[in-house]
Order: C-alpha cells, then sequence, then structure tokens
C-alpha cells in the first residue's frame, strides 16, 4: 500500500525551482523519466515523486510506501523550494493521506534506561520510549541530539506548515549526530545505540555521563542498506562503523561470501560483538587502523575479486577506500559504497545549518 501527498506552488519562474529539482534529483544518480519538457517522473525505493513545471506554478505529487518516506520527500521537495524562492517555500502545503504532525514524523525522545560497555572504548545506551517499533524500517541510521547547553530542558524540533522541520534556534540550539541502531526490541520499548568515546565529542560525553531517564532526541531512521551482493564481499570500517557492519552481517544471512576487516578496540572479542558470519573477519588495532587499512584493502583485492567493497570510517580513509572501489577494482555504482562517518578535527552536524 503506499500513501500519497500533493502540492501546488504558485511561482513568478516554475522553471528555476522546476530545474533546482531535477538537477538536484540527477545529481543523487537517481534516473529521471522524461514523461514531457515540463513533468518528470523518478521511482526510487518504492517511491514515486511526479514534478510538473505549469505556467504559473509547479505541481509536485509524491507516493509512498510509509509515513517516514513520505514525510521525508515532503520535506526534501519544500526546502529545495524554499532554496530558490524563500516566500513560495514558506507558503506551500500539502494536501493527501500523511499524518501532520506538531513533530517531526520521524522524531521520538528517548530516555536512557541502561548503559554497559560490549568493548573497550565503547558506552552501548539503551534507550526507551514510545514507538520505537517505527525504527525498523527505512534504513539503519539515526540522528541522535541533545542541547548544545546541557544544562538547559531540551527544545525539540518541530515541522512547519509547509513540511520543513524547524531547528530550536539560539539558547535551545540542538547538537545533532548520525548514530547506528545497533539492536532494536520493540516488544520491550527499547532500542542500543554503540557510542564510541573520544576526546571533545558531546554525544560521547553524553553516552559516557549520562544517568538513567535522562533524555535524547532520535530521529529516523534513513540509510544504510544491505547489499545485494552475495560473494565478493568487502567490508571494511573503524569503530563507529562496528554498529553497522554489524547489522549488515545480520542482514547478509548464511550464503555470503568474503571479507571484514575492522579497527577493534579489545576488551572484548570481536566474535563476541559481529555476529555469526561466513564472512572472514580480520581486525587491525585502532591506533593503527587509520594509517593501514587502505593497503589491507588492496592486498585483499590483490587475493581475490572484490565484487562489493564497503568502507565506513573518517573522512580521509573514505576518500582513499572510494578511490580504492572504484579505480583499482573497477566497482561501479551499486557495487561500492565508501561513507565519511566523522572527520578529524571537523564537528560534523547533521542538521545541515552546522554547529
Ligand atoms: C551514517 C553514520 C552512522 C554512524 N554511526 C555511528 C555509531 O553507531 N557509533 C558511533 O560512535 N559513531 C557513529 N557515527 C559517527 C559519529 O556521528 C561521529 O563520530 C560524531 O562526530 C560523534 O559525535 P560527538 O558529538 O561525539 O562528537 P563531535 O562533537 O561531532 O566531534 C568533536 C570532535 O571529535 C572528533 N571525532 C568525532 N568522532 C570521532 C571518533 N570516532 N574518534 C576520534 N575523534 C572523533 C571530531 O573530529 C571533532 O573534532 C556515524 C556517522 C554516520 C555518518
Amino acid at each position: 500500500m503506499t500513501i500519497d501527498a500533493h502540492t501546488e506552488v504558485r511561482l513568478p519562474d516554475p522553471s528555476a525551482v522546476f530545474g533546482h529539482l531535477t538537477s538536484h534529483i540527477a545529481q543523487h544518480g537517481i534516473d529521471l523519466e522524461h514523461v514531457a519538457d515540463n513533468h518528470v517522473r523518478f521511482h526510487h525505493e518504492g517511491c514515486t515523486l511526479d514534478i510538473r513545471q505549469n505556467l504559473e506554478s509547479l505541481t509536485v505529487s509524491i507516493a509512498a510506501p510509509s509515513s517516514n518516506m513520505l514525510f521525508f520527500l515532503k520535506e526534501a521537495v519544500a526546502m529545495h523550494v524554499v532554496e530558490v524562492d524563500p516566500i513560495a517555500g514558506e507558503a506551500l502545503r500539502w494536501s493527501g493521506i500523511g499524518e501532520a504532525t506538531a513533530q517531526p514524523l520521524n522524531f521520538r525522545p528517548l530516555a536512557l534506561i541502561n548503559r554497559t560497555q560490549p568493548c573497550a572504548n565503547m558506552v552501548r545506551l539503551t534507550l526507551s520510549g514510545d514507538d520505537v517499533v517505527r525504527l525498523a524500517q527505512d534504513g539503519l541510521h539515526v540522528k541522535l541530539m541533545i542541547p548544545m547547553d546541557r544544562t538547559r530542558d531540551p527544545a525539540w524540533p518541530t515541522v512547519g506548515a509547509n513540511g520543513v522541520t524547524r531547528w530550536p534556534d539560539g539558547p535551545d540550539r540542538l547538537h545533532v549526530r548520525y548514530f547506528t541502531i545497533r539492536a532494536l526490541r520493540p516488544e520491550l520499548h527499547e532500542v542500543d545505540i554503540d557510542v564510541v568515546q573520544h576526546a571533545g565529542g558531546m554525544i560521547s560525553d553524553w553516552a559516557s555521563k549520562a544517568t538513567k531517564g535522562d533524555r535524547i532526541g532520535v530521529m529516523g531512521p534513513g540509510g544504510g542498506a544491505i547489499p545485494v551482493q552475495r560473494d565478493g564481499l568487502l567490508f571494511a570500517g573503524d569503530e563507529t562503523a562496528l554498529p553497522a557492519i554489524a547489522r549488515i552481517l545480520e542482514g547478509l544471512g548464511a550464503d555470503a561470501q568474503g571479507n571484514v576487516v575492522v579497527a577493534w578496540p579489545g576488551g572484548a572479542n570481536v566474535s563476541d560483538y559481529l555476529p555469526p558470519s561466513p564472512l572472514k573477519v580480520t581486525t587491525l588495532p585502532r591506533d593503527s587502523f587509520r594509517a593501514g587499512i587502505a593497503d589491507v584493502v588492496r592486498k585483499m583485492g590483490a587475493e581475490a575479486t572484490v565484487r562489493y567493497g564497503w568502507f565506513g570510517g573518517e573522512h580521509d580513509n573514505a576518500q582513499a577506500l572510494r578511490q580504492i572501489f572504484k579505480q583499482e577494482f573497477r566497482l561501479g555504482k551499486g557495487e561500492q559504497l565508501s561513507v565519511a562517518y566523522w572527520r578529524d578535527g571537523v564537528r560534523g552536524d547533521a542538521t545541515g545549518a552546522g554547529d
């Protein structure tokens, strides 16, 4: 079943917004169907977006398989209209099915109920709240958020009438970062998130000091998928990617083949952290991972054909691995993914606004 939403935005220059939206979609590597000169459509992950440029307006129709995805696409469209024409973007209104909510549909405040240590240098937060079952669909990653000023009660994001998330500003500003849902127990209303301990990190600090009942905002999920390939797999990542690699291994099943190479901080066995899997797991000490991972991956590629390459970790490593996957292993679209999970010396805001 799909749910849908529609909008018609009156614009002095509909072609500017039409061009902005279509070039943005193309940048994401999504194939556009050109229905007519003034009319495009695309299908992606079960969603359909239909955009038509009229004489004095733009009409957009969205069909999506879940409320979460519908919310995300409505917001994306409205944000792009705001970028080109802020007045028209603010005036945009949606009709159709889709829950109109005061807070973003994919947002929920959760409370800390337990903290454990699955391995050295990592804290496992067990969080609890209503409706965590929604975190089971649409991706592996969430945004975690806490007030920048930890002495203040949190003010959470709201949704404007045009569907765009309004982030608290001024003294209520939030610190927002991406994390991975390590485990979900909807029947118990519980979620586990593993947070790497590192100097100067606000969420890292919250994770080690928060007390039971303290609240943290969770938005998502989105992003992260299990590859379709089942042989010649190569997953590499530092500690921040351990939760994602664990989730992917859980999703791959018993017939998958290939290698996993991770930074392992010790304090437990990697086989206790990662789920049982037919892939061969190699660990590198966390202190030598960043300097050594590119050569280890090259060597693995020389020993056996890599058909799918995946990396999550520090920005410079991610860039190097992307080059290796594309240029040395000749992997194309859908056969490799290399993502910067953090950047040395840079605070990586996940609201898009920067902090
Ligand atoms: C899709 C995705 C999924 C992620 N999943 C996880 C996850 O499950 N668990 C997890 O721990 N992280 C995960 N990360 C990485 C996490 O978002 C960053 O490490 C984030 O910066 C941590 O936020 P913070 O508030 O603790 O530190 P920030 O305030 O963002 O950073 C402060 C300083 O610490 C540095 N820093 C940030 N991360 C590290 C690190 N790991 N080691 C050393 N220095 C660092 C920054 O360069 C900056 O100088 C993920 C990132 C992405 C994009």
